[in-house]
């Protein structure tokens, strides 16, 4: 295959992943197609946290700017009791020597996948619409696309960014092992000040009482609050105020807060990782290749991590030809999915006062209290991605 031809891509998925990998490989002046099979952009609310090792990639892609608008900067996370009590609190100032960029960063994903997708419009990115993944062939040189309409893509390698359900995954039989976490998340967007019920309440922070827990996270026009939804409790018994009531009321003031909360919704997660990350020209990043439950908030994460060792690999091999940078950048992303990004979002499912105890511990010394900030800022899941794109330190990969 020529040199020109190395030069042409195909990404299938306008998500954060997907678009986030396209903008990289277009403005390292590669032709890449984006395929998706909405008529635009999905908006809906999901992930809500950046880690500061995202911030500094995104920071090297200048979008970082441009996020503060509608982000909130979350400068600690504190573990408290619901009579006000702090059991603990780690600062992310602790990461000030391995990351430019030490705090965590609350923001819409909807609100970045358009801020990616108005980039790689405006600089000249093709991005096309209603364009379904439907089959894929390969040869030595290159993958061609086929959509739901019978359009044919033609690229060197195609990325599979195309969510959980990844029609690229399927196409060329990459099966995944899964199993669902039992149960719901609840979320309730509330436009009450938090702060006015627990003074001094930091913009992540999570409240114990016993083996009880909720998450408070401030967004920059509410406060989420999310509580698990145990095995067993329907969806329409989970959103009313009743059952709200009684599974808040030892930890929140939720009968005062209730009437201020302006939307409320559920979810489940299911715990998967794809056998493989690529198969010959194809490789797989963000839910296509992972998924995890988002105490924590790592997949997308994760999924960002993926784009950037990919866009890294797949300029290095449109420059030389040799595709095996792309295939080691595969290969580690796989491996983080199994070794670290599973693992670490497992622990973090534990609640109760055995976790509690465990942090006030961790929270004792400088130490240890920023070692624990650098494993949940995922500091050393960045495999594959440059050393120039984050701080100068905490990856080991
Ligand atoms: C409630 C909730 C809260 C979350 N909170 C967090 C958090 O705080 N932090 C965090 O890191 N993660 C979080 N996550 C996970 C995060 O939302 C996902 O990891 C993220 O959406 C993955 O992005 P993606 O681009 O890989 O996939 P997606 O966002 O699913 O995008 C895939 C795109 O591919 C398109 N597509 C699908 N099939 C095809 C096809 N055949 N052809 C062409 N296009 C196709 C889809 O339409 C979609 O636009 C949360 C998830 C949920 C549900």
């Amino acid at each position: 295959m020529s040199q020109t031809d190395n030069q042409q891509m195909i990404v299938t998925g306008a998500g954060p992943v997907g678009l986030t990998l396209a903008l990289m490989l277009l403005r390292a002046g590669i032709a890449v197609t984006v395929l998706e099979k909405r008529d635009t952009v999905n908006l809906q609310s999901k992930a809500s946290t950046f880690h500061a090792s995202t911030l500094d990639l995104l920071e090297t892609c200048g979008v970082l700017e441009s996020m503060q608008t509608k982000g909130t900067r979350i400068d600690c996370v504190q573990y408290r009791a619901p009579d006000g009590e702090l059991l603990s609190q780690l600062d992310f100032s602790l990461l000030k020597d391995r990351v430019r960029n030490p705090y965590r960063m609350h923001y819409e994903q909807g609100e970045l996948t358009t801020l990616m997708r108005d980039l790689f419009v405006q600089e000249g990115g093709r991005l096309e619409f209603g364009a379904e993944l439907a089959s894929l062939t390969q040869d030595e040189s290159g993958v061609t696309a086929r959509t739901a309409d019978g359009q044919e893509h033609r690229g060197a390698v195609l990325f599979g960014c195309d969510g959980a359900q990844s029609a690229a995954r399927e196409a060329v039989r990459i099966g995944y092992v899964e199993k669902p976490y039992p149960g719901m998340a609840l979320r309730l967007y509330a436009d009450a000040d938090m702060r006015q019920y627990l003074p001094g309440l930091s913009g992540i922070a999570y409240l114990h009482a016993g083996e009880d827990t909720c998450s408070l996270l401030e967004m920059h026009d509410c406060w989420r609050i999310v509580v698990r939804v145990p095995a067993g409790i329907p969806e329409s018994e989970a959103m009313s105020d009743a059952w709200i009531v009684s599974r808040l009321s030892n930890l929140l003031a939720i009968e005062q807060i209730l009437p201020e909360v302006a939307a409320r919704d559920v979810y489940s997660a299911r715990r998967r990782r794809a056998l493989a990350a690529s198969v010959g020209r194809v490789y797989l990043a963000g839910d296509a290749l992972h998924l995890t439950n988002t105490k924590g908030g790592m997949n997308l994460n994760a999924g960002l991590h993926d784009a950037f060792a990919y866009a890294a690999a797949a300029i290095a091999f449109s420059r030389s030809g040799d595709i095996t940078h792309l295939d080691r950048a595969a290969w580690e992303r796989e491996r983080v999915t199994r070794l670290q990004l599973l693992p670490r979002t497992d622990e973090n499912i534990g609640t109760g006062s055995e976790r509690v105890k465990r942090i006030a511990a961790i929270s004792a010394s400088p130490e240890t209290a920023s070692e624990f900030l650098a494993k949940q800022a995922m500091l050393d899941m960045l495999a594959g991605v440059p050393e120039a794109m984050v701080g100068n330190g905490g990856r080991n990969g």
